[in-house]
């Protein structure tokens, strides 16, 4: 086996299979290896987002938000859809495919460009070298003009309810379940809490989400957080106890008890199933030998500075390893810009302009800076509003909850930020992202035509309402 390469990368996920394809695009030998081993017993490509993240979850809240509609929805439209019943194996089936799709679809395309795949674990060495111990124990040693460190994250484990993926489950056994649990558990209510006691509570189960902090969403704009948390509790009926932290847990019979303190004191829930869904950890335990160069900062992180350049000449490291948030599309972007640079371009990333998405029923999207940041920051600024309800798209679609926000300097124009609750959020988001990157202000936004009627109207009337000249609704004066 040829065992010196331009590029070796550790790790398959988005951040790395991209960096991978992008610098054998560019006419480098590349090497992609990956330890993990998928559901359908094929090499985990694709890493967490295509096996256990983003994809299959997406899958399962498209399965079951398709299944509340039907079920509480088609009435209004006239529809009379008596007897709906979801098959949840089949879902899950359903869900396995397209990971199978996506996964093997990775594997492709590291064919068509001539990645060399390689199954095992990797370390990086000193002297840019990269050890690799295959599933039989067998080691190897690649030699490496440059390195990529893509190893990503794993789910955090807290001592008060240790993972059994039964009773007790991360994420990963959260996407599993046959059966609706009729109780379900949720500790942390974050993204992945969000996300997938959604997918369970549509399906059924009465949902109750313990959350530690008092604040709902604090990253998250709270004009926002608080419309997404008042349709949550109040129309989905997700039971979201706040400044509840979680303190112990005994699964007997099946079963788990699960012991909390909030400002009342001790408490304790019976659930059927248990989701843990406090946060993810960069996975960098044997990564490194410790003459290796490459440095780790807190929690775990490797230390890279804007260029994911570690200290080490010719080492780099992208997605969930580094800081910056946990998302698939900013570790996909690191990897470009780090094979871009290797092959001599000038790639840079802008980290001011990265979406984020939460995939609830309506979507929570956002870029830039919330009020909160800005305010404290000591940015002058003025927002404009658009509420869903006065957009004929979204009331057509029966669909009106939210609104956009959009956020400009006070004296510049510029957007700083836009924060949108409501239908197809993380779409509509992107168009701000766009406009963010040109450097447009509220008014470009404004000037621009929107195609009538859309739902994207509600982000040019947002613009709009930024100095009081939105159409729709009646404006508040300007700021
Ligand atoms: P990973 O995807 O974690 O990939 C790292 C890969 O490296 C893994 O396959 C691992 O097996 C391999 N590896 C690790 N160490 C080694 C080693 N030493 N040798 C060889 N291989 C190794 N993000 C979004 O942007 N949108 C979403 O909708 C979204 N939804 C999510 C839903 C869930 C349930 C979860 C858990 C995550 C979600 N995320 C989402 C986050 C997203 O999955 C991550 O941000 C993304 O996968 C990070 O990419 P990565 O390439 O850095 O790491
Ligand atoms: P995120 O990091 O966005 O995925 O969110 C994880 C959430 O879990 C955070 O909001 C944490 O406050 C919360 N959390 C962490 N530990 C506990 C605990 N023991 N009990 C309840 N919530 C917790």
């Amino acid at each position: 086996m040829m065992s010196k390469f331009d590029v070796v990368v550790i790790g398959s996920g988005p951040a790395g299979y991209v960096a991978a394809i992008r610098a054998a695009q560019l006419g480098l030998s590349v090497a992609c290896i990956e330890k993990s081993t998928n559901k359908l017993g094929k090499t985990g490509l694709g890493g967490t987002c295509l096996n256990v993240g983003c994809i299959p979850s997406k899958a399962l809240l498209d399965s079951s938000h398709k299944f509340a509609e039907a079920r509480d929805d088609f009435k209004f439209h006239g529809i009379a859809a008596k007897g709906v019943s979801m098959d949840v194996a089949k879902m899950i089936d359903r869900k396995d495919k397209i990971v199978g799709q996506l996964t093997g679809g990775i594997g492709q395309l590291f064919k068509v460009n001539g990645v060399k795949e390689i199954k095992g674990f990797g370390k990086v060495l000193a002297g840019k070298k990269v050890e690799v111990t295959a599933d039989d124990g067998s080691v190897s040693t690649l030699d490496a003009e440059n390195i990529i460190i893509a190893a990503g994250s794993a789910p955090i484990d807290i001592p008060p309810a240790p993972i059994d993926q039964d009773v007790i489950v991360d994420s990963t056994g959260a996407l599993e379940f046959l059966k609706v649990p009729k109780r379900l558990g949720v500790i942390g209510a974050g993204v992945i809490g969000l996300e997938l006691g959604s997918v369970w509570a549509r399906l059924g189960a009465e949902v109750v989400v313990l959350e530690a902090l008092d604040v709902f969403l604090p990253a998250v704009d709270q004009q926002v957080a608080k419309e997404a948390q008042r349709i949550f509790t109040k129309k989905q009926k997700l039971d979201i106890r706040l400044g509840a932290r979680v303190t112990a847990s005994e699964v007997k019979g099946g079963k788990v008890t699960v012991t909390y303190q909030d400002a009342d004191g001790e408490k304790q829930e019976v659930f059927d199933k248990l989701v843990v869904a406090v946060g993810r950890r960069p996975q960098s335990e044997n990564l490194l030998a410790a003459d290796s160069g490459v440095r780790l900062v807190e929690r775990g992180f490797i230390y890279v500075n804007d260029h994911c350049e570690t200290e080490v000449p010719g080492v780099f490291a992208v997605g969930d390893i580094v800081r910056g948030p946990m998302l698939a599309h900013k570790g996909s972007e690191e990897g470009v810009m780090v094979a871009e640079r290797i092959a001599g371009k000038k790639a840079a990333m802008n980290y001011d302009c990265i979406p984020s998405v939460i995939y609830t029923h309506p979507e929570i999207a956002a870029v830039g800076q919330t009020e909160e940041q800005l305010k404290a920051d000591g940015i002058e600024y003025k927002v404009g509003v658009f509420p869903f309800v006065a957009s004929g798209r979204a009331l057509a679609a029966n669909d009106s909850d939210g609104f956009v926000k959009m956020i400009a300097h006070a004296e510049t124009d510029r957007i700083l930020g836009c924060h949108i609750i409501g239908p197809s959020a993380a779409d509509l988001v992107q168009q701000v992202v766009i406009a963010m990157e040109f450097g447009s202000s509220a008014e470009d936004i404004g000037l621009t035509v929107f195609g009538h009627p859309t739902l994207s109207e509600a982000v040019h009337e947002a613009a709009l309402a930024v100095e009081g000249h939105a159409i729709h609704i009646p404006n508040k004066k300007k700021r």
